[in-house]
């Protein structure tokens, strides 16, 4: 007898698809079943019209799935089959498919919420195959209960119920939970005195409190948030205090699209992705401060980060609270975000009045993503990729044609903003940010991280890629994991090749003749004395060499540097005399002749920033990197807005090399001329984007590539559209971040093209 066999790859597990395929083929009348394989879902069919059924599949697939491959071939039987039906899938697989990633709550699950009547009325974690958590609950693969931290739960007789009925929602879903079989909430304040009350009441009563100016360590379905009311400046301060977190911006949770309208300024693009499966924070232009404590959310910026209730905890919590709410990842700055019950009390304890706990054990903690489109081109800027997108990374095609030798690879990345890749089978999965692991918890987390990696893909890595330097923390795990590390190959790559090699590979340009890279960031290692961040490549034959820098000058003090803009500028100017002013006579006796002295050098764009911030008046101490650079670029987008004439400070120079020393006397100058910080930021800017063009006219490019933690600067990114896009074809980032978070993608794409 004849039979259709239907193989089907790609994000086809945890996306609703076997309930999917289950009433498609009952609507076509076929007899057989579908399971979940090695290789995503296999369906073995019997009827009429099963190549109509294949392309069917192809049409009406579940809104989260992704095919990458599929295919549909005809083999003989013996089997009969009296019905169609979903066959438990085979114990011990390990799987080669995607990772799927977590999933904001549907807009269905949602009205259930807030429907008195409805079971779930108050349940935070109402889901169905369409929406919830799938990668912060996954232990093993395939995505079935039992291999999940939902498995706990045993479903009631109603969740069985809708579990078994392929016309509901919940048919099949792995997730299924109610609040009389599911995952419990409690709150206790932070001497451990517990509230008693219905999920409701729970609410109500923290609502109550947060409008006191109480702090609220909440547990989110990837991790704890700290929230509070963002329109009580005291309660803000305070959390800065207490989350030692003196300046970098907090994201605000608003209720929704209608409330977001009223403080900001949102685009029909912005809400598509608020409203996406994804749901990322989004940096977005206030429209109205209204009663936002703005000075304490984001001081000195006109922007904020903006949350969409994604999860049903955070539905309720802003619904029943009424008024946006700060919402930041639970740890103290530069840790890694809390998951458990323990972790939280201990650690948040200093910071929070009250936690909201719950019963779920999260088993991958992220934080929340964050995105930025450019104001003028609305071009897509990650800052941030994690909760909703990590670790799924479409690219088994080109491995397949790139990793003929079906290596194992680990990537490790670097050291700050950190994330690893893996290669464990036909996919590569890029893990969630990690961050700096100089802080010793985030180095765990990172071990912690690839060790689960390990499990989920019974993988052992016979190929480590990692950075040139010497020194960086993540070389430590080679000797923790592999004893005989020996065994395991390790390759070295440069860092600014790497992230050169990144976004080549993400726009997959490795079969192009010539591109220019421009490559900016703050540090990366580039000889025992160079340390280098403002990097000109060109890829040409395979190859890629570096052609063009910004011009060294001393680099000084290590770290504090990196702090001390100041000290930046001094050094950039070559120890100008009218710079005294900002030096007791005692530090300049000591950084000058250091200066004079050192041999190390830099070609670091982000300290160039540094110093050009800090000559148009950027004075205060530095809390975290990069802080000098979004206050020049909001300054400047400012002036940019204003429609300030543009002007090239470098108009007459034939530009090879960027010339940092004599550009900042420039604007030395013009700022003595009484020239506005703003009108010199966007100049500054300007000029460097004819200096590329300039470099780019040089080498006779056609394409240019982007890459390193200077182009989430949006001013930047917009003045290179609109001053070189009518010349070149220019690649900026979408899917990674342009900063660091990108080494590890880009370590891998380095070695897999030889280069
Ligand atoms: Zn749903
Ligand atoms: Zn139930």
């Amino acid at each position: 007898m004849k039979i259709t066999e239907i193989h089907i790859s790609g994000r086809v597990q945890g996306v609703g698809f076997r309930p999917f395929i289950f009433n498609l083929a009952e609507e076509f009348g076929l007899k057989g079943y579908v399971s979940n394989d090695e290789l995503g879902v296999i369906i073995v069919c019997q009827g009429e019209n099963s190549e109509q059924f294949f392309n069917e599949i192809h049409h009406r697939k579940p809104k989260s799935s992704e095919i990458i491959f599929s295919e549909i071939k005809e083999t003989e039987t013996t089997e009969i089959f009296d019905r169609f039906f979903i066959k438990p899938t085979e114990k011990n697989i390990v799987v080669d498919i995607p990772l799927t990633p977590d999933f904001a709550t549907c807009e269905s699950c949602e009205t259930e919420l807030f429907d008195e009547h409805n079971p779930r009325y108050f349940y935070p974690f109402t889901t169905c195959t369409q929406c919830g958590p799938r990668y912060s609950v996954t232990k093993k693969f395939p995505f079935e209960r039992e291999n999940t931290a939902i498995e706990v739960f045993k479903m009631c007789p109603n969740c069985l119920a809708e579990y078994q009925n392929p016309e509901d929602v919940r048919f099949h879903s792995q997730t299924n939970s109610c609040p009389n079989c599911g995952i419990q909430i409690w709150l206790i304040d932070n001497l451990g005195i517990e509230f008693k009350g219905s999920n409701k009441e729970i609410f109500e009563k923290l609502a109550k409190e947060l409008s006191k100016g109480k702090i609220v360590a909440l547990k989110n379905t990837a991790g704890y948030l700290l929230i509070c009311d963002a329109t009580n400046s005291e309660a803000v301060s305070e959390l800065r205090k207490r989350k030692r977190r003196p300046t970098k911006p907090f994201a605000v949770l608003f209720s929704g699209i209608s409330t977001m309208n009223e403080y900001l300024e949102i685009s029909e693009l912005q809400i598509q992705h608020f409203k996406s499966s994804e749901s990322p924070i989004i940096v977005t232009k206030i429209k109205e401060v209204k009663d936002l404590a703005i000075e304490e959310i984001s001081p000195n910026m006109n922007s904020v980060g903006a949350m969409f209730p994604y999860s049903g905890t955070l539905k309720l919590i802003s619904k029943t609270f009424g008024k946006p709410l700060i919402a930041t990842s639970g740890n103290f700055h530069g840790s890694p975000i809390c998951s458990t019950t323990e972790e939280a009390e201990q650690i948040l304890g200093k910071i929070a009045d009250y936690f909201l706990h719950n019963t779920l054990e999260i088993q991958h903690p992220q934080d929340d993503s964050v995105i930025k489109f450019s104001p003028k081109h609305q071009q897509k800027i990650v800052f941030r990729r994690s909760r909703g997108f990590a670790p799924n990374y479409f690219f088994a095609e080109e491995l397949s044609e790139l990793n003929k030798e079906k290596n194992k690879i680990l990537c490790l990345g670097g050291d700050l903003k950190n994330t690893f890749a893996v290669v464990p089978n036909n996919h590569v999965y890029i893990s969630e940010f990690i961050g700096d692991l100089a802080n010793f918890e985030t180095y765990e987390r990172f071990e912690n991280t690839v060790k689960s990696y390990q499990k989920i893909f019974n993988f052992e890595p016979n190929l480590i890629l990692s950075d040139l330097h010497p020194k960086y923390e993540n070389q430590k795990i080679i000797k923790n994991l592999w004893k005989t590390a020996e065994s395991v190959g390790n390759k070295k790559i440069q860092h600014h090749q790497a992230h050169f090699a990144s976004i080549l590979g993400e726009k997959k340009l490795w079969k192009k003749d010539k591109v220019l890279g421009v490559i900016w960031d703050g540090i990366g290692f580039g000889t025992s004395t160079e340390i280098w961040g403002g990097e000109f490549f060109l890829f040409e034959n395979k190859k890629m060499e570096r052609v063009a820098q910004l011009e060294n000058f001393t680099w000084i003090l290590g770290d504090k540097m990196s702090k001390t803009p100041k000290i930046s500028a001094l050094s950039v100017s070559g120890n100008n005399e009218d710079l005294k002013f900002a030096f007791d006579e005692n530090e300049w006796k000591i950084y000058t002749n250091l200066i004079e002295k050192s041999e190390i050098k830099t070609s670091s764009i982000g300290r160039f920033f540094d110093a050009v911030a800090f000559v148009l008046g950027y004075e205060k101490p530095l809390f975290f990197e990069g802080e000098p650079a979004m206050w020049l670029e909001k300054i400047s987008q400012d002036a940019f807005e204003k429609g300030t004439e543009l002007i090239d400070y470098l108009a007459e120079d034939t530009v090879e090399n960027i010339p940092t020393k004599k550009l900042f006397l420039k604007l030395l100058e013009e700022k003595k001329s009484g020239k506005s910080a703003g009108e010199i930021g966007l100049n500054f800017h300007y000029t460097l984007i004819k200096a590329i063009e300039k470099i780019a006219e040089g080498f006779a490019v056609k394409e240019i590539a982007f890459s390193g933690g200077v182009w989430q600067n949006a001013l930047l990114v917009d003045l290179a559209i609109e001053f070189l896009e009518d010349k070149f074809e220019l690649h900026f980032h979408e899917k990674l971040s342009p900063n660091d978070e990108n080494i590890s993608f880009g370590q891998l794409n380095y070695y897999l093209n030889k280069i």
